[in-house]
Parts: structure tokens; C-alpha cells; sequence
């Protein structure tokens, strides 16, 4: 029987969860990473209940998320910028969503899904992730894919998660990824340093609360919260691109710098114990935050597209990576039970047909990508302090999922 040849390019959360997905008898995974995969940033990253049930539950990684530190969150606490705590918003998420809310350090998470990928302790053969493996390329009809180094290689199925280099080979026409107006600042300062430096701080918002907390002007806000069971604090800054006073056509990426001065000019309204606690932060990460509208297609031939490179979002409602997750929970779902290399025939069916992987996926991730542009709107009414932001507005949408195949027997049922 000829293996299931399944070549993954990119191992960013959306690549090792679908080598993870997709492990199998008789299936040879094969992960391609461009970098060294040693030097994932620092900043936390959210995955919300209908994530978390896929890992722990589907994938029984449980335990292994526990040892990654995680932290639950309990709930949204919301500040004005008088410094008034004026919403709380428990989070009862095992309740009503049967899963938690987890807060990690990306690298973390990182770590457990790499070592899920490639385990021999799993079931089926181990993926094999190669780093420093960029991939330039692919022929999606011959199932090829070509590397930065000449190397080709075979597949029967190839998954792009990888950004953007694959998407050209599914579209007529390559969309830009448009500039979304607002950029973001990341930062992560470790919590004994705030409790020895910054009491004021520390006697308003715990920073070992599992809570996340936000405070918001009209349209600047932070968002704040625990990570590594309350070793650090995170915080993402998001501004307005015309408000920012750094140059917001820079090159921005999860690596580019912000500069100090220029964030705390930005956010002058917010209160000097919070902006006091800006310089503790050993690094200053600033991006510029792009979306793309839906994409028409998200498959040719043998190829298929995940995670950001389908469906790139704002993170504002923390759900990239968690759309990331539940693409690969649908690949392994829909492909359950192949154990030789498919036809042509049988393998573009599952990807594309009725009630199939993309017909299953597109609607709901092009709505939650729709969500988070709306969760994206002014927080109050300019020059006011009363805070409409509800962070909790789409949760249920979002929340309550179990898998693919059960979501698509519930929209064939409404
Ligand atoms: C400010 C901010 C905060 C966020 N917070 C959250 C959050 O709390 N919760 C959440 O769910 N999401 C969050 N997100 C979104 C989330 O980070 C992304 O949606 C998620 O990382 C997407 O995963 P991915 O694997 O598709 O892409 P990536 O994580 O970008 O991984 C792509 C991988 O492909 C590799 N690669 C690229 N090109 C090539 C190539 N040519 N060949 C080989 N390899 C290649 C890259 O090196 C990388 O490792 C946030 C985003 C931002 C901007």
C-alpha cells in the first residue's frame, strides 16, 4: 500500500496542529519550516474553548498543556482611562462552552504542539519537521513541492500554512493583505519586577489575577494579562495607525522594534500607573496589524490553505490561532480513516465537495473574521468615558463548536 504523502509548509501553530491532526498508520508527514524555529516571540497567546476542547480533548494533550504553564482566565475586567474598573465579565467558559479560556506564552504552546507533531509516543508514524526548509513554490496539480534549495518533493497532499508564498498557486489573482489602520504593541514584563517596582500598579490590577484586563479609550486600548501561571504579564497596545506617532508604513512584523517615547506620546491619556509600567518590558514589539477580506477559494488540486495564509484576521477577539486549530481538527476529521495514498479524484473531493473541508470551514471562518473587524470599532463615543465595548459579544458564536463534522450535521440541520 503506498503511504498517504502529506507535506505541510510552514510549522507555525496552524502546520504542527495539522501534522498533529493528520498522524495516522501508513501517513508520511512531512513539516517544512523556513526558519530555525528557536526564536518564537515573546508575547502570550489566547486559545479560546472551542480551541482548547480540540487539543485537550480530541488530541488528549491535556496534560501537556498544563505542563506549559497555562493559565485560565476567568474573565474581562474593563478600565476607563480614569483608571475605574467599570465592567467585570466572568468567564464561566467550561460551563456554557464545555472548555476553557488558556492563556500561554507563544513559545510554550509552541513547544507542546512540536513535540505532539513529531512524538514517536503518538499514534502513526512521527511527522518530520525540517527547519531551515523554505518553501518558494508548488505544483498543486502534480502534488510538488519545490524548496529555496532546488530540493522537490512529492505529495498527495500539500497543506499551505506557511503565509503567504502558496497562496498565488489557489487564486487568479494574489490579494494584499491591506493595512487594517491599526497597529499593535506587545509587550511582556516579568511580574516580580512589577510587584518590586510598580505597587500602585500592582494594588489596582493583581497581575497574578487570572483575569484578562482592558483599559480603553476610544479607540486606544490595552489588554492585559497573566501568562506562565502569573510569572509575566503580557500586553497587547492597540492604536490607531493615525494616532501612532511611529511611522506606520514601516516594515512591521512580530520582530520589529517600537520605540519607548513614541508609545508612551501615544497613549498620554491613560493612567501613570499603568504607562509607568511600559519600561519594564525588556522588549517593545510593534506591528502593524493587516486582515484580508475573505478569500474566494482556499484549495487547487492538491493543495489546500490554512490558518493565516486562508484567513488571516484582527486579534482583536484572540481567534488566529484558534481558527488556526480548528483547520487542522477538520483535515483530520474529513481524511479519518485514509490509510493509502488517495486518488486525485478522492482527494480533491474531500478537500473541496458539499460537506467537505472547505464547503465546512468557509462560511463560519469568514464570519469570525467579519466579528473581529466589528470587535475592532471605537470603545466609547469620542471624548467620552463611558465604555461600550462588549468583549464578550460573539463568544457564543465562537465558543460553542465541536469539531467539523458535528458543525456541519448542525448547519445542515438549521
Ligand atoms: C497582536 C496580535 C495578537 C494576537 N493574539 C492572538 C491570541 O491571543 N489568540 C489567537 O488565537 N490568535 C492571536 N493572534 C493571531 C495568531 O497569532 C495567528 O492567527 C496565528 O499565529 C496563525 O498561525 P499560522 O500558523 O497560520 O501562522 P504563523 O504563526 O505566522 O506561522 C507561519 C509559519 O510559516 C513559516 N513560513 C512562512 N513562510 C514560509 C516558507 N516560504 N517556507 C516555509 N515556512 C514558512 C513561518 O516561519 C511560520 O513559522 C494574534 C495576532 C496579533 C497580530
Amino acid at each position: 500500500m503506498s503511504p498517504f504523502r502529506i507535506v505541510i509548509a510552514g510549522g507555525g501553530i496552524a502546520g504542527l496542529t495539522a501534522a498533529i491532526a493528520l498522524r495516522g498508520p501508513n501517513r508520511h508527514i512531512t513539516v517544512l519550516e523556513q526558519s530555525s524555529l528557536n526564536k518564537e516571540i515573546g508575547a502570550l497567546v489566547s486559545l479560546q474553548p472551542n480551541a482548547s476542547k480540540i487539543i485537550q480533548s480530541s488530541w488528549g494533550l491535556k496534560n501537556e498543556l498544563h505542563g506549559a504553564r497555562e493559565m485560565v482566565d476567568e474573565g474581562f475586567r474593563i478600565y476607563n482611562t480614569d483608571g475605574k474598573l467599570v465592567n467585570t465579565i466572568p468567564l464561566l467558559a467550561r460551563t456554557i462552552y464545555g472548555s476553557e479560556r488558556l492563556l500561554f506564552h507563544r513559545r510554550d504552546l509552541h513547544d507542546v504542539l512540536k513535540e505532539a507533531a513529531v512524538s514517536p509516543n503518538r499514534k502513526g508514524e512521527p511527522a518530520v519537521l525540517r527547519v531551515a526548509s523554505r518553501v518558494v513554490g508548488c505544483d498543486a496539480v502534480a502534488g510538488i513541492v519545490a524548496l529555496e534549495d532546488g530540493e522537490r518533493i512529492e505529495a498527495d497532499l500539500i497543506i499551505g500554512a506557511d503565509g503567504i508564498v502558496l497562496r498565488k498557486h489557489v487564486l487568479d489573482s494574489e490579494p494584499c493583505a491591506m493595512p487594517t489602520g491599526h497597529s499593535a504593541y506587545r509587550l511582556m514584563i516579568p511580574t516580580k519586577i512589577l510587584e518590586e517596582k510598580e505597587p500602585e500598579f500592582c494594588a489596582k490590577i493583581n497581575p497574578r489575577d487570572p483575569f484578562t484586563s482592558m483599559i480603553v479609550a476610544h479607540d486606544c486600548r490595552l489588554v492585559m494579562g497573566p501568562g506562565r501561571q502569573g510569572e509575566v504579564y503580557g500586553i497587547v497596545a492597540l492604536v490607531p495607525d493615525d494616532q501612532m506617532n511611529e511611522d506606520p508604513h514601516a516594515k512591521h512584523s512580530w520582530v520589529s522594534k517600537g520605540d519607548l517615547e513614541k508609545m508612551l506620546k501615544t497613549f498620554a491619556d491613560f493612567p501613570t500607573w499603568v504607562t509607568e509600567i511600559f519600561k519594564h518590558s525588556p522588549d517593545l514589539g510593534l506591528w502593524q496589524l493587516r486582515d484580508l477580506d475573505p478569500l474566494t477559494n482556499w484549495h487547487h488540486g492538491r493543495l489546500i490553505l490554512i490558518g493565516d495564509a486562508a484567513h488571516a484576521m484582527l486579534p482583536t477577539q484572540g481567534q488566529g490561532a484558534s481558527q488556526a486549530i480548528e483547520d487542522s481538527e477538520a483535515l483530520g476529521a474529513f481524511f479519518e480513516g485514509v490509510t493509502e495514498a488517495p486518488s486525485f479524484h478522492a482527494l480533491t473531493e474531500t478537500l473541496e465537495k458539499e460537506q467537505n473541508i472547505f464547503q465546512t470551514r468557509y462560511a463560519r471562518v469568514s464570519l469570525i473574521q467579519a466579528y473581529s473587524r466589528q470587535a475592532a470599532k471605537p470603545a466609547t463615543d469620542k471624548g467620552a468615558k463611558l465604555v461600550k465595548m462588549k468583549p464578550d459579544e460573539f463568544m457564543d458564536y465562537n465558543c460553542k463548536y465541536s469539531g467539523a463534522k458535528q458543525w456541519r450535521l448542525e448547519q445542515l440541520a438549521n
